[in-house]
């Protein structure tokens, strides 16, 4: 019996990072080999090449390595000196994250609902939500699209307060200003943060994070802190930090692939085109939305539909696999109870949440997978 999966002779993944590794084998291989040659396994020499490297690509003066994006969020707070008590305004519509990091360190999530199209923060729903504790905004660009930070840094600018973009998702996407300059995510706030989780645009081969700044004094504080709080002199800790370093051997391969990566966002992008382009007929399945400013980078790509449950169990069946990014906004989540958010609250995440579904995306898909996916997907959603 042929497989219900089979096309082509292969499965359909969500991601395909072998097929991705089995292009750079070698000068990955080389790298990780030369990491363990060294035995330099902590703070070796890739790691701050690595920081410099993708300070080069950013444009930003500063890249602050880490273990992780959401240790980076953690430091990001603690950079700022943001403290118990204090707000952070963030959107709802998201991953964990940043509300987590916050909610560890006493400073209190106040989430703002999103826009339908884009799944990004709604700058217009900012200011109502500022008071006097009110210290940050953190402005997640998700899935790989700029959020539109104009506006939210001009609120920031006139309310005083400290913007952090979460670029866990969109390293390489730019924003567009009204006066035509494009800059990338991650660098016009006070500070960004950034995850190489195996599936982020760039991602290594266990976990890794970074911090990105163009103020030298914030990238010595939050230097600091991923070591401990320790300053110049061994053993002498000038702060509260904790210990959050990026492994050698995982700088080591992000160093080849970071050469790489604007391919690799090619290749996303030329996929999201794709599929927006085999679904915009239908009226029942809403493609993802693409803001004017911004370069999409489409680290997901996530359709709408409103039969999203029937239809993803149909296309499990078929062999197609979808995820679900996200099921529950953040002020619904168990954990985040303790800041009494009700049902009704953020109505365009909670109705996002019902209805988003991930397509394969990744750097290996081809245009006959996408073919293969849509014509399914078509067909079941047609008889649904
Ligand atoms: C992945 C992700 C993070 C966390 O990154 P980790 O490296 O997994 O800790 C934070 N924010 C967003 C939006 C993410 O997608």
């Amino acid at each position: 019996m042929v497989e219900l999966n089979e096309h082509m002779g292969h499965s359909i993944k969500m991601v395909d990072l072998h097929g991705q590794y089995l292009k750079i084998k070698e000068e990955v291989d080389q790298a990780i080999q030369g990491v363990i040659d060294s035995t330099s396994f902590i703070s070796g020499e890739s790691v701050s090449a690595f920081g410099s490297d993708l300070a080069f690509y950013l444009g930003s003066s500063y890249v602050i390595p880490c273990a992780n994006g959401t240790d980076a969020l953690q430091i990001a707070y603690q950079t700022l000196d943001l403290k118990a008590g204090d707000e952070v305004i963030m959107p709802t519509f998201n991953y964990v994250s940043s509300a987590e990091a916050a909610s560890l360190l006493g400073i209190k999530p106040v989430f703002v609902d999103v826009w339908e199209d884009t799944f990004n923060l709604n700058e217009n729903l900012i200011v109502s939500k500022i008071t006097s504790a009110t210290k940050a905004i953190v402005v997640v660009h998700l899935f790989g699209q700029s959020a539109n930070m104009e506006p939210i840094l001009g609120i920031a600018n006139q309310y005083g307060l400290k913007v952090i973009e979460d670029t866990a998702q969109s390293l390489g996407a730019e924003y567009i200003f009204r006066s035509g300059i494009a800059k990338k995510t991650g660098t016009m706030g006070d500070l960004s943060i950034h995850s190489f989780f195996p599936t982020k645009n760039l991602g290594c081969f266990g976990d890794g994070g970074a911090l990105a700044t163009n103020s030298l004094e914030l990238a010595n504080r939050a230097k600091m802190i991923t070591h401990h709080g320790q300053g110049k002199q061994k053993y002498v800790y000038e702060m509260i930090g904790c210990n959050s370093r990026l492994d050698t051997l995982q700088a080591a391969i992000l160093r080849v692939k970071l050469k790489y990566l604007d391919s690799y966002l090619a290749s996303r992008m030329k996929a999201g085109d794709y599929y927006s382009q085999l679904f915009q007929n239908s009226t029942s399945l809403i493609v993802p939305a693409r803001s004017s400013f911004a370069k999409h980078t489409f680290n997901q790509y996530v359709l709408k539909i409103d039969k999203r449950d029937l239809l993803q169990d149909k296309l499990k069946v078929a062999g197609i696999p979808t995820m679900i990014y996200y099921p529950s906004p953040l002020h619904l989540q168990p954990a985040f109870k303790y800041l009494n958010y009700q049902i009704g609250d953020f109505p365009i995440s909670e109705k996002l949440c019902l209805q988003v579904l991930a397509l394969p995306m990744h750097t290996e898909l081809t245009l006959s997978e996408q073919d293969y996916i849509s014509s399914t997907i078509h067909q079941l959603n047609n008889s649904l």
